[in-house]
C-alpha cells in the first residue's frame, strides 16, 4: 500500500507536521511513501507574474528533491481526475495528508477531495502547519472570535506555541521508493506551466528561504522598529514570498524572532512578531467570517457608490497618478511582484478614497501582481486601507499621499529608484512635481504634461468626496 502527502503552499521539508506525520503513518504502516502536487486547471488558466513565482517555486522544489532521489509525482485536471488517475495508478493507498488553508477555494478543493477519497475508502488527513496559531484557536475567554487585532495578539502572544515538526529524511527517503512518473502528461503539463512563465527569479525555493531568515535575523530583524516604514531602506525582511509558498515555516520564523527577543535588549525581535500575528488575525477572520473574502466584513459599507471610471484605474495600476510615492509604489510593483507594507497602504488608500474605486478591482490587481499573494492577507490589508473592514482605518482619517511622501521618503530616495524621470527633480518639489515652476522643469529635464503626469485629481477635493461617500452609506 502507499501513503500520499499533497503538497500544496507547504513547499519544504523543514518544519512540516503534514509531511513528518505523512513520513510517520508510513514507517508504521510499513507502506510505501508518494509525493505529489497537483496542477489544478485553476491556475493553469489564470497565469499571471503570481502564478510565475509560485510554478517556479514549485518546479525548484521538485528539482531539489530529485537531487535527493526522491520523486515529486504530477496530478492534474479537476481534483475527482487526479485522484482517479492517483488510485487508478499507485495500486492501494491508506492514508492521504495534506495542509490545510482558509480561501472558500482551498475549502472547496479538499472538501471535494475529502468525498471522493471517502468514496473508495481513503481517509484524509488535514494537518495544520501554515500558520504560528491555526485560524480558529485564538478565542476569547467566552468562545468567540475576535475582530479587533490588538486583543487578538495579546491573547495570540501568551498562547503557548506549537512545537517544530522535525521531519525524518531518512525515513522518507527510504519511503519514496516510486521513481517513475506516475502520470507522464501531469508532467508535461506541469514543465509547460513553468516553460511559459514570463518572468523568472532567482534564490527561489526553500534552501534561500532559509537562508534569508538566518539573515534577516542578522541584520533587518535587530533594527525593524526603526527602519520598517521607510521603503528606500532594505528595512523590512521580504519573507513574504517564501511564506506564501511555504518554501518557509512561519512558525520556525516565530521561533528565531522569539529567541532572539529573549536573548536581545532591542524591540526590534518584538516589533516584528507582531507583525506575524498579523497574518494570522487575518487568516482567522476568513476562518469566522468567509463572506469577507467578497464582501466588506462592515455590512453598512457593502453598497458604496464605487467609481467606474476606468482612465483613473489604468492610472494608479501604471503608476502614473501624477502623486510620486503612489507611482513608485505601483512602479515597484509591475517591475518586481513585490510592495513595501508602506506603498501597499498609501496605494490602496490612494484607490479607494482619491479615486473612490472599490477596493475589491485593487484587491485584485495585487492578487495578479503580487509573487506574495495571500488572499487573506490581501483582502485584510485592502478593506483595512478602504476603511471597510474589521479593525480598519477610520474612512474620516484619509492619507495625504504628499504628507506620507514626506514622511516615509523624505528625500525621494525610492520614488527616484522607480520613477527616473524624476531623478534630478529637486527635494522641494519631489513630492509634488507639478509645483515645480517651468524653468525648475527644464533644469530637471521632466517637464509636467509629457515627462510626467499633472496629479489626476485634487487630494483635498476627493477626501471631502470620500468623507461624504462613507457618511451617506453609514447614515442610511
Ligand atoms: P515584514 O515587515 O518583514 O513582516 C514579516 C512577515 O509578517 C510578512 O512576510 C508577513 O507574512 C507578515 N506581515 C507583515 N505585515 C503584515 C500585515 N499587515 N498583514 C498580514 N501579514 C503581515 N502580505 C502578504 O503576505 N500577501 C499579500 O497579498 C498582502 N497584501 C497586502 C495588501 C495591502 C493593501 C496591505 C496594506 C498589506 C498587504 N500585505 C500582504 C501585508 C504586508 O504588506 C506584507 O506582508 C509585507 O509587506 C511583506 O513584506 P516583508 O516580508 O518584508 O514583511
Amino acid at each position: 500500500a502507499t501513503t500520499v502527502l499533497w503538497f500544496r503552499n507547504d513547499l519544504r521539508f523543514h518544519d512540516h507536521p503534514a509531511l513528518a506525520e505523512a513520513v510517520e503513518y508510513a514507517e508504521t504502516h510499513d507502506t510505501d511513501l508518494l509525493l505529489m502536487f497537483h496542477l489544478h486547471p485553476y491556475f493553469t488558466d489564470n497565469t499571471d507574474i503570481s502564478n510565475d513565482y509560485f510554478f517556479q517555486t514549485a518546479a525548484s522544489f521538485q528539482k531539489d528533491a530529485e537531487s535527493e532521489n526522491v520523486k515529486i509525482h504530477m496530478l492534474s485536471g479537476e481534483v475527482e481526475d487526479a485522484f482517479s488517475t492517483l488510485l487508478e495508478r499507485a495500486g492501494e493507498i491508506n492514508a492521504v495528508f495534506c495542509t490545510p488553508e482558509v480561501t472558500s477555494f482551498a475549502r472547496k478543493r479538499d472538501e471535494k477531495a475529502a468525498s471522493f477519497l471517502t468514496d473508495h475508502s481513503v481517509p484524509f488527513y488535514s494537518v495544520p502547519g501554515n500558520y504560528i496559531h491555526e485560524p480558529g484557536t485564538v478565542e476569547k475567554d467566552n468562545g468567540d472570535p475576535y475582530k479587533v487585532y490588538t486583543p487578538f495578539s495579546r491573547k495570540w502572544m501568551k498562547e503557548a506555541k506549537p512545537e517544530l515538526r522535525h521531519v525524518d529524511m531518512d525515513v522518507l527517503k527510504k519511503r519514496c521508493t516510486r521513481k517513475k512518473a506516475l502520470d507522464q502528461e501531469s508532467e508535461e503539463a506541469f514543465d509547460r506551466v513553468v516553460n511559459s512563465c514570463t518572468r523568472s527569479w532567482e534564490r527561489l525555493g526553500e534552501k534561500a528561504a532559509l537562508e534569508r531568515l538566518e539573515y534577516t535575523m542578522k541584520k533587518i530583524v535587530p533594527g525593524y522598529q526603526d527602519t520598517r516604514d521607510l521603503p528606500s531602506r532594505a528595512g523590512t525582511t521580504r519573507i513574504s514570498p517564501y511564506l506564501r509558498t511555504g518554501s518557509l515555516s512561519v512558525r520556525k520564523v516565530y521561533e528565531a524572532a522569539a529567541s532572539q527577543m529573549e536573548t536581545t535588549s532591542g524591540s526590534g525581535a518584538e516589533t516584528f512578531i507582531k507583525e506575524l500575528a498579523w497574518r494570522d488575525f487575518y487568516a482567522a477572520i476568513l476562518h469566522y467570517f468567509p463572506e469577507a473574502e467578497k464582501d466588506e466584513f462592515q455590512e453598512q459599507y457593502r453598497n458604496l457608490p464605487w467609481s467606474e471610471n476606468n482612465e483613473h484605474f489604468s492610472a494608479w495600476k501604471e503608476g502614473r497618478t501624477g502623486f510620486p510615492i503612489v507611482d513608485a509604489g505601483m512602479r515597484q510593483l509591475n517591475q518586481i511582484g513585490w510592495m513595501h507594507n508602506r506603498l501597499r497602504m498609501i496605494t490602496a488608500s490612494f484607490l479607494t478614497k482619491d479615486l473612490q474605486i472599490d477596493w475589491q478591482k485593487g484587491e485584485a490587481y495585487f492578487g495578479h501582481k503580487l509573487i506574495d499573494y495571500t488572499p487573506s492577507s490581501n483582502i485584510g490589508g485592502w478593506q483595512w486601507a478602504a476603511s471597510v473592514g474589521t479593525d480598519a482605518v477610520p474612512y474620516f482619517r484619509v492619507f495625504s499621499p504628499v504628507r506620507q511622501g514626506e514622511r516615509f521618503d523624505p528625500e525621494g530616495t525610492f520614488i527616484r529608484q522607480f520613477l527616473p524621470e524624476l531623478k534630478h527633480v529637486p527635494d522641494k518639489y519631489i513630492q509634488e512635481p507639478h509645483k515645480m515652476p517651468e524653468s525648475v522643469q527644464k533644469e530637471a529635464g521632466c517637464i509636467i504634461g509629457s515627462d510626467y503626469p499633472e496629479p489626476v485629481v485634487d487630494h483635498k477635493e476627493e477626501r471631502k468626496r470620500a468623507i461624504a461617500m462613507f457618511e451617506e452609506a453609514k447614515d442610511q
